[in-house]
């Protein structure tokens, strides 16, 4: 994509979701973090009804440290995968503890040496917690959305990242992160794409492909 496109492109997307932000229900870095553990192979949607209950119980990160592990197991029991997120919730919590004084650190470098916590969960911790934005996480919609248009032919998400970070500027990827998402669920679906009510088609090799 040449500079104005570029620019057109993010504009168009930002204009088609302006309320496009991260759907995950949280009110400190720490609750984000569970939250996207918890987000694993979990709709967010599932998530923010599970939450309410593990952060009335849990309302330190001593508390996440401290719980019961089969307490823990059944209130996250809803979002699947419950005894391995149980486990990296509780180990997590006490490397917070324990390495980084009770705070949820603010680099990728340290994030990555939590328990649970990939570059992908690393990205979104960074950019909703702290507003920072260098990379972007790549879920299956930014996965799916970024092949279909022709702006990475890898597979692998971080493959995938490094390809959208030479593509968009610093400025864009605060918004990249949130719209490719969006556009991933509303639109740029896994089965049957609505590519005729796209707003970004005109960008999209899937697209032009599917016309020749
Ligand atoms: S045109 Fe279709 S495949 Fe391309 S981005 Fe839009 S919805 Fe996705």
């Amino acid at each position: 994509m040449k500079k104005t496109d570029i620019k057109n492109f993010v504009q168009t997307l930002k204009n088609t979701y302006p309320d496009a932000t991260c759907s995950l229900d949280f009110k400190t870095p720490f609750q984000l973090v569970v939250a996207v553990m918890l987000s694993a192979q979990c709709t967010d949607e599932r998530v923010n009804k599970t939450t309410p209950a593990l952060f009335e119980r849990c309302k330190t990160i001593q508390d996440f440290a401290d719980i019961d592990l089969q307490d823990l197991e059944q209130i996250i029991h809803p979002c699947g995968f419950y005894k391995n997120k149980a486990k990296n919730i509780k180990l997590c919590a006490k490397q917070v503890l324990e390495n980084f004084d009770g705070k949820v650190p603010q680099t990728m470098k340290e994030l990555l040496t939590l328990a649970g916590v990939g570059r992908k969960s690393a990205n979104v911790i960074l950019l909703e917690a702290f507003g920072i934005a260098n990379g972007i996480a790549v879920d299956t919609h930014a996965k799916r959305v970024s092949n279909r248009i022709g702006l990475s032919s890898e597979k692998d998400p971080e493959k995938i990242e490094q390809d959208l970070l030479k593509t968009f500027p610093k400025e864009y990827l605060k918004d990249i992160n949130h719209l490719f998402v969006w556009h991933g669920r509303k639109c740029c679906t896994s089965r049957n794409p609505h590519c005729e009510n796209c707003k970004v088609k005109t960008y999209c090799n899937f697209y032009s492909s599917s016309k020749k």
